[in-house]
């Protein structure tokens, strides 16, 4: 069998523009200019030094998605992370999310949303804990690994392909960047949906909880959405090549104007290589669009990325994606590129 290794360093973090001023790509200055003056910001949650905060003692916490309370039955005792650690949040814990939800959420969706994100967690080995993290290709002829054989103080990734030909990645050395073709684990798209949905409603002030009453209702559900093609149940990503995002961070997007007819609350999820948009759903202020005649437009974000940054390393694609199917996804094609600032590539004979 024709055995391949290969080694790669993904580039530095990128600079990430966080005032969103400034350098928009000119590609998108005009989604750009119409979303912002549509949108303001409302809420910002990043996993870094600047956006850390202290956590409310256990006694005095209050679940946001079932409303319970710190009692005898519920301690608050698990280490429920305010944004996933799937989407490579270390530091970022919660102190509204009680033990039975976090149970529940974990169960029903993080393995989905896992097998979705597939190879990408792998090549994220920045946000990767130490060692464990691995991606086996359903066939399991592909393998990605963190290079633990290298002696040198850097993170480094190692590949493996147990193919006879190349088809798990080309690489385009003169540019240093490599896109690998791989294939998600089988995943249940409604189930993804619902990991986006509760990030979204994580970061959602709690004064608004009431107004998504039903959103968080069918959070905790297991019912399935019955409207196939309801647009607020869609995503649009964009997915940028070149080096990842250093944390993950969400955005809240609130509309300026009471009376335009676009929802209340956008919601911008940035991680790895990927920025989704996600609609925030069922809204109670949104209500009085829904009757049947005004016609509701969702308005398109731009990708947050600097010009600089597409120029170097190139310019971000966008598509829509919809997750409003229950049932299994198989065998879905997922190709990810990065850049890499040096690689090694050994082949033997087994
Ligand atoms: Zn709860």
């Amino acid at each position: 069998m024709f055995r391949l290794k290969f080694s790669a360093i993904p580039g530095n973090p990128m600079k990430l523009n966080r005032e969103f001023i400034g350098n928009p790509i000119d590609e998108f200055s005009e989604m750009y200019e119409r979303f912002t003056s549509l949108y303001a910001i409302k809420n910002l949650i990043a996993d870094d030094e600047l956006h850390k905060r202290p956590l409310k003692a256990k006694k005095d916490r209050v679940c946001k998605f079932c409303k319970a309370i710190f009692n005898e039955q519920e301690k608050f005792k698990s280490k429920a992370h305010l944004l996933p650690e799937l989407i490579g949040n270390k530091n970022l814990l919660s102190d509204f999310e009680c033990d039975k939800c976090n149970n529940f959420f974990g169960r029903k969706y993080e393995n989905d949303f896992a097998n979705y994100l597939g190879a990408s967690r792998a090549f994220n080995i920045e946000n990767a804990k130490s060692g464990g993290l691995k991606f086996k290709s359903p066939d399991k002829t592909f393998i990605v690994m963190k290079d633990t054989e290298v002696p040198l103080n850097l993170p480094k990734l190692r590949i493996e392909s147990h193919e006879e030909e190349n088809n798990h990645f080309t690489l385009d050395a003169d540019n240093k960047k490599v896109t690998f073709h791989t294939t998600r684990p089988s995943y249940n798209p409604h189930n993804v949906y619902k990991a986006f949905l509760k990030i979204g409603l994580s970061v959602l002030p709690h004064e608004y909880d009431d107004d998504y009453k039903i959103a968080f209702a069918m959070l905790r559900s297991e019912k399935k959405n019955e409207e196939k093609d309801d647009p607020l149940f869609k995503l649009n990503v964009y997915v940028h090549p070149g080096p990842v995002f250093p944390s993950p961070m969400v955005i809240l997007f609130e509309k300026k104007v009471r009376t335009d007819l676009i929802p209340t609350h956008i919601v911008c999820i940035m991680f790895h290589n990927y920025t989704y948009q996600l609609v925030l759903p069922l809204n109670e202020q949104d209500k009085w669009m829904f009757d049947g005649k005004k016609i509701i437009t969702v308005p398109n974000m731009p990708p947050f990325i600097d010009k600089h940054f597409a120029a170097k390393f190139g310019m971000p694609k966008g598509h829509r994606l919809n997750f409003n199917l229950d049932e299994l996804k198989r065998n879905e094609k997922h190709d990810i590129t990065f850049s890499f600032d040096d690689y090694k590539d050994s082949r033997f004979n087994e």
